[in-house]
């Protein structure tokens, strides 16, 4: 059976390392925001700088085959 994106969300939320990164913020963390790669990109525009993206090196994109960047910024 393939997982729905809610249970994907369930399943790899903590490995998401979106809160380490520095393009990450308050804004984001105020509203529990993380692993855009599977929630599409920060429904409050929390994030609008491109300091640095983690997503090469997540956990969670490897395990996905995510192979794209600022997913909290753009729905790519
Ligand atoms: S999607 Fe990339 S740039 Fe955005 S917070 Fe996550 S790691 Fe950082
Ligand atoms: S690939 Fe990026 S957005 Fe997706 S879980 Fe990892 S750090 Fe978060």
């Amino acid at each position: 059976m393939v997982d729905s994106s809610s249970d994907l969300m369930t399943k790899y939320g903590s490995e998401c390392v979106c809160p380490k990164c520095p393009s990450f913020t308050i804004c984001a963390k105020m509203r529990w925001q993380s692993i855009f790669c599977l929630a599409g990109k920060s429904p409050t525009d929390c994030i609008r700088v491109e300091r640095g993206c983690l997503c090469p090196e997540c956990p969670v994109a490897s395990a996905l085959g995510k192979d794209k960047q600022y997913y909290c910024m753009y729905n790519v």
